[in-house]
C-alpha cells in the first residue's frame, strides 16, 4: 500500500500548556495534526483552558510540576511553564526562580537525551527598566537583582544562560524568544495584568486603577500574532537560535490604554491613580528588526482590534469560575 506523501507529524511537549499562551499554542499544534502533550501543574491556570482539546486523539494532558524531572520521548519542546504576571510570580518568589532554573534544566536534559528541539519562552523583563529604547536583542538590560521583580527577571536570565550553555556544550538545538506584553482571550482574569484589570474594571463600571501617573509605556501584542511568531521561530533554520524579540512595536502609555478600554466598553468607569509598584519599568518597546529579517514575522493585529476581541471574551466569561492566586 502506498502511504500519502506527507511530512511526518511530530510529538510535541508544551510545558505550561494550560496557561494563557500555552493553551493557544496547544490549539494551533493540535490543529496542525501534531501529537501534543500539555504539561501543567495549574498553578496559574485551570483545566477549562484546554478542556475543548481533550476530545482530540492527538492531545494529552499531564499534571506535573516542571521543577521535577520528567521522562518523555518527544521531537520538540516549548517551555512556557512559569508564573508570568507580577502578582503571580511574587506570590512565591523562591518557587518562581526554581521554576525558571530547574524547569530549564529539566527540559534541556530531556532535549539532550531525545535530540529534541527546545524553545524557551523568555521575556522582555530580561531588559529590566531599560535605558535604551526601543530594546534590541543586543541590549544587556538594566535589572535590579535584589528587587521584588528579580525572581522573575533573573530567573528568566538564568534560563537563557542554561539554554545557551546546553547549546554550546551539548549541541542542543535551542530557540529563545523574548516575549513582550501579550494579551487576548484566556488571560487569567485575576492575574493583575493591566489589560485584564482594566477590562474587568470597565465592564463592572468600577474605577480604572492606574499605577503611577499613567505615563509609563508598554507595547501590547495580540496572542494570535505572538503564536505565529513562536511557530515561525521553531521552524527557523538551525542557525537562528535567538534570542529574538517577539512583540508589537506600537507603544502606548498606560493612560492611553485606560482611555481606549473605557471607550471600547462604553463604560462609565472613572480613572483613579494608585502608587507605582517598585521597579516598574517606565517604558518598553520591542525592536523587532531581527524577527522581521530572520523569521519574516511581524504582528498584524493592532490594539483597538485585539482589545475589542479580548473585551468580547471577558464579557462572556463566568469570572466566579476562576481562582484568585492566593486561594
Ligand atoms: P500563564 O500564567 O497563563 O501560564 C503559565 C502556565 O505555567 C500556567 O498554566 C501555570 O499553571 C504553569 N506553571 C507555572 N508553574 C509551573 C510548574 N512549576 N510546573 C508546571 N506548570 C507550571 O502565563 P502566560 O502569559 O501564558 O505565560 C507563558 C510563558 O510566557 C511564561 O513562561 C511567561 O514567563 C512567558 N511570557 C509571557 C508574557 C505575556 O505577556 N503573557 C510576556 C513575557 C513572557
Ligand atoms: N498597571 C496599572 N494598573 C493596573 C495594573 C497594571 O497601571 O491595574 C500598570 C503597571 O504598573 C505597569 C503596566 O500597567 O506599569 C503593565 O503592567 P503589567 O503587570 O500588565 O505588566 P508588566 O509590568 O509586567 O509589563
Amino acid at each position: 500500500m502506498n502511504l500519502p506523501d506527507r511530512e511526518p507529524l511530530k510529538r510535541i511537549l508544551v510545558t505550561g500548556g494550560a496557561g494563557f499562551l500555552g493553551s493557544h499554542l496547544c490549539e494551533r499544534l493540535v490543529e496542525a495534526g501534531h501529537d501534543v502533550i500539555c504539561l501543567d501543574n495549574f498553578f496559574t491556570s485551570q483545566k477549562s483552558n484546554v478542556t475543548h482539546l481533550l476530545n482530540h486523539q492527538n492531545f494529552e494532558l499531564i499534571r506535573h510540576d516542571v521543577t521535577h524531572p520528567l521522562w518523555l520521548e518527544v521531537d520538540e519542546i516549548y517551555n512556557l511553564a512559569c508564573p508570568a504576571s507580577p502578582i503571580h510570580y511574587q506570590f512565591n518568589p523562591i518557587k518562581t526562580m526554581k521554576v525558571s532554573v530547574l524547569g530549564a534544566i529539566n527540559v534541556l536534559g530531556m532535549a539532550k537525551r531525545c535530540k529534541a528541539k527546545v524553545f524557551q519562552a523568555s521575556t522582555s523583563e530580561v531588559y529590566g527598566d531599560p535605558d535604551i529604547h526601543p530594546q534590541p536583542e543586543t541590549y544587556r538590560g538594566n535589572v535590579n537583582p535584589i528587587g521584588p521583580r528579580a525572581c522573575y527577571d533573573e530567573g528568566k536570565r538564568a534560563a537563557e544562560t542554561l539554554f545557551f550553555d546546553y547549546h554550546r556544550s551539548n549541541g542542543v538545538n535551542i530557540r529563545v524568544v523574548r516575549i513582550f506584553n501579550t494579551y487576548g482571550p484566556r488571560m487569567h482574569p485575576y492575574d493583575g495584568r493591566v489589560v485584564s484589570n482594566f477590562i474587568i474594571q470597565a465592564l463592572r463600571g468600577e474605577d480604572i486603577t492606574i499605577y503611577g501617573n499613567g505615563s509609563q509605556t508598554r507595547s501590547f501584542c495580540y496572542v494570535d500574532d505572538l503564536i505565529n511568531g513562536f511557530l515561525a521561530m521553531m521552524d527557523a533554520p538551525d542557525d537562528c537560535i535567538g534570542p529574538v524579540n517577539i512583540g508589537n512595536p506600537y507603544e502606548f502609555t498606560i493612560r492611553e490604554l485606560a482611555e481606549l478600554t473605557i471607550e471600547l466598553t462604553n463604560s462609565k468607569s472613572q480613572i483613579t491613580f494608585l502608587p507605582l509598584p517598585a521597579d516598574d519599568p517606565t517604558q518598553r518597546q520591542p525592536d523587532i528588526t531581527l524577527a522581521r529579517e530572520k523569521l519574516g514575522w511581524q504582528p498584524a493585529i493592532q490594539l483597538r482590534e485585539g482589545l475589542a476581541k479580548t473585551i468580547e471574551y471577558f464579557a462572556g466569561v463566568d469570572l466566579a469560575a476562576f481562582r484568585r492566586p492566593t486561594s
